[in-house]
Parts: structure tokens; sequence; C-alpha cells
């Protein structure tokens, strides 16, 4: 199950830190040459690639009005009910995010303040390779809509037979989709940042995927379209103490090792006896899963780690930088003080980290490989630019003048100065 380390030193935190992918990165010149033959031959170049990589011939690439229609009588009562729900949730978390900020008066007659306005077109990228992940719809769609951004497309690749499954599709009716495309992978990326006939480009990407639609979004970032971040393959840091329940550790850990090959899952306590109770329960839990090779591989890359304390546990998970942190300790309110760097935090035994990826209301599009050191999750304002604004009274620019035009002066930019001499020259004149 888990490598186990005991007692590692701080020295050798970063190296057992590591990623498994990030051994073997997406070669940077397959992502180029499909960004670049997409650019060349649109919709020709995504029907290729679809083909190649994910083994489909595609006809329409945009899912028809009538699929989108189609899609509720497809799905279970109990799944809409459940995806309503969750959507509420979601949606109430995000609009309580709608901050107005004040004006600020920094001297008498200077006057600043921020507003925020959507971003226009936004393309929100909808895991499918091994799983269709509808949740996360409603994770970029519906913050995307609050914000009110005008153009608000999902790509997401294709299944087997070239459709989408019903629920993602559902779940962009509920979120107010605009238009769904069947394309997945590094060409839906490259598609919406140069745009074909089919797929419109869009001003930034949202989304999480597997390492090659990561790569995608930094290369497509490199060529000047914005994205949210990097939120690659899912990963878990639990962090456990002999009050945590082994049988509840094992089945989070194991709820983002089913995620792909890629994934990691990382156990950090002071208690041995805990980590060996959570390995007995992985072998039992592991048994009972569909989706058990791909976990089992993710296992494989995976670590347990003793160590002195949970002061320290915490010391450590803030090194590894985790997409999501869950704290299964006596005191979790109180430990989570010291966290630094994490994705999302779960508040102790009863918080389950599943409750993040689809209804507490939380976003579950979080940094992954340890950019949660510098980047927070997908919020409301991801779809949102602060334009700031300032109006100056002639007296205001009678006090604030002369600050300026030393300023201007002293870095030798001498228009600058006249741009405020002119004005007071005029004050001045005006008074007389
Ligand atoms: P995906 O949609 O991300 O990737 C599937 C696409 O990858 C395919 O359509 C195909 O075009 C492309 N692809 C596959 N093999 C390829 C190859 N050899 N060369 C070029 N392209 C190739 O779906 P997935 O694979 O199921 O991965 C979903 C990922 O999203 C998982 O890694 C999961 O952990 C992650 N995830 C992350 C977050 C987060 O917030 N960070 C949230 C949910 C899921």
């Amino acid at each position: 199950m888990l490598s186990v380390q005991l007692f590692p030193e701080p020295a050798a935190w970063k190296s057992l830190s590591r990623r498994p992918f990030s051994d073997t990165p997406v070669a940077p010149v397959l992502v180029r040459k499909v960004f670049e033959t997409v650019a060349a031959k649109g919709d020709d170049a995504l029907r290729h690639y679809t083909l190649q990589f994910d083994n489909v011939s595609l006809g329409e690439l945009r899912v028809s009005d009538k699929e989108l229609s189609a899609a509720a009588a497809q799905i279970s009562e109990e799944l809409k009910s459940a995806i309503h729900t969750a959507a509420q949730n979601i949606r109430c978390f995000h609009e309580a995010q709608q901050l107005t900020e004040p004006v600020v008066e920094t001297m008498p007659g200077v006057r600043c303040w921020r507003k925020s306005v959507p971003v226009d077109r936004v393309g929100c990228y909808v895991p499918g390779g091994s799983a269709p992940l509808f949740s996360t719809v409603l994770m970029l769609g519906i913050p995307a809509q609050i914000a009110g951004c005008t153009r608000r497309i999902v790509c997401t690749p294709p299944d087997r037979s070239g459709g989408v499954h019903p629920a993602i599709l559902y779940a962009a009716s509920i979120a107010g989709i605009t238009d769904v495309f069947k394309v997945g992978g590094i060409q839906a990326i490259a598609a919406m940042s140069c745009g074909t006939a089919t797929i419109p480009a869009v001003d930034k990407i949202f989304g999480p995927g597997n390492r090659y639609v990561t790569a995608a979004k930094q290369y497509a970032q490199q060529s000047g379209i914005a994205v949210d971040m990097p939120a690659g393959p899912s990963e878990v840091l639990v962090i456990a103490d002999s009050s945590a329940v082994p049988a509840f550790v094992a089945a989070d850990l194991l709820s983002q090792a089913e995620h792909g090959p890629d994934s990691q899952v990382m156990l950090l306590t002071d208690s041995g006896e805990l980590l060996v109770a959570v390995q007995a329960e992985l072998r039992q839990q592991l048994e009972l899963l569909p989706r058990k090779d791909i976990a089992l591989q993710a296992l494989q890359g995976s670590r347990g780690v003793v160590l002195s304390d949970i002061d320290t546990c915490i010391a450590f998970s803030n090194v590894y930088a985790p997409e999501h942190l869950i704290l299964a300790v006596e005191h979790p309110v109180r430990m989570s003080a010291g966290i630094r760097n994490a994705g999302s935090v779960f508040l102790g035994n009863y918080t389950c980290e599943s409750a993040g990826d689809y209804a507490s209301g939380t976003n579950h599009t979080l940094p992954t490989a340890g950019y949660a050191r510098a980047y927070s999750g997908v919020s409301l304002e991801s779809f949102t630019k602060k334009i700031s604004f300032q109006s100056i009274t002639p007296s205001g620019l009678e006090l604030i003048g002369p600050v300026i035009e030393t300023m201007a002066s002293a870095e030798g930019l001498d228009a600058h100065k006249a741009a405020v001499r002119i004005r007071l020259s005029r004050i001045q004149s005006d008074k007389l």
C-alpha cells in the first residue's frame, strides 16, 4: 500500500513531496504541434486529434439543442435532485463572494475605488477521459453565471460512442452554459485559445484535467490566454492522530487515488499504530472498488509518513502544499491556524473530502502539484477583472500635485511632471 517513511528530517521533506508524474512531463513539442495544427486546420484538426487520442470519429462538434434537452430524461430523478442540491449550495457559497469595495479618499479630493467587471467569454474544461466529471460543470458554470460572463462554453471529451454523458448536459443546463463541445485534451484547450469555425476563442480558460490538459493550459498561458491555474492530477494529504478513525482515513485516501494513476495521496501521522490500521483498511476497502486498478497504481506513488507530533505534520504539509488537506485530529480548528499552503481544507472526522468535490458549496477546481503555495482555487473572483478608478478635484490636485511632480522629476520623466504643472497653472490662473 503506502510506502512508509519514519521520522524523515526536514531536509528530506521537499524530495518526499515530489508528485509521481513530475518525472514524466508531457513533451512540449506535442503540445505545440497540436496548437499549431488546430490554428491552421481548425475543426478538421479537432476531428483528427479526437480520433488519434480518444479513438472516436466525430461528426458534429457542438452538442445540439435536441441532445441537450433530451438529457433530463436519461438520468434518474435521484441524480437530478442531487445535482440541484449541489448547485444550490455552490450558488449560495459563490454568491456570498460578491463584495463591493469602498470608495477610498486617500487625500482630500483624491478618491480611488475598484469595480469588478466580468471576463466576457470563458471556456470551461470538463474532464471526461476516465469519468464524466459533471460536478465540474457546476463548479465552473455557476460562478461564471453569477459573475455575468456573457459567453460560457464547455469543452469535454466525447464518450466512446461520440456523445456526451447526459449528466454533463443536464448540469450544463442547470449552470446556464451557452454551448457544449465534444472535444477534450490538448486539442480542446487549443480550440478555446485560437478559435475554430465551430468553437469560439475565449478570454480565459478554466478547469481541471489530466497532465495533457494541464500542459496545454500552461502553453495557452504562454501564448497570452488567461487560465485559472494549474489544476492537474488530484491529490489529498491527510493529517491524522490517534483520535482519527482508520476506516474514514482510508476511505478519503482512496477517494482521491481513484481519480487517476497519476494522483497522489499522503498520510502524515504522529501514531505508528494509526498508520498500520489505515494500511489494513486500505487493503480491505480497495478490493471493493470498481476502479481498484487505477487506485492501486496511484497508491504505488503515494506515502505514509510518521512524524514526531501534529505541529511537525502541519509543517511538512506546508512544504507539500496539497490540493486537499484533511485534518483528522483531536483539535482540528485549533491546529488549522498553522496551515500556510493548501487548496481546500477539511476539518474533523466527519468532514470528508468528497463533500467539497460535489456538494458542500466550496469549489473543487484547485491548485495541484504544490501550486497551492501561490495560487487559490477557483472562486467568483476568478471570473472577473478588477478595474481601478480614480477621480481628483482641483483642490485634490493642489495637494497631491507637488508629490507627483517631485517623483516624476526624480525619475527623469518630465512629461509626467508637465501633465500636473499645466493643470496647477490653470487652477492658479482661475483663482486670479
Ligand atoms: P481529461 O478530460 O482530463 O483528459 C482526457 C483527454 O486526455 C482525452 O480526451 C485525450 O484527448 C487526452 N489524452 C489522453 N491520453 C493522451 C495522450 N497519450 N496524448 C495526448 N492526449 C492524450 O480526463 P482524465 O484523463 O479522466 O483526467 C481527469 C483529471 O482531472 C484527473 O487527473 C483528475 O485527478 C483531475 N482532476 C483535478 C481536479 C483539480 O481541481 N485539480 C479536479 C477534478 C479532477
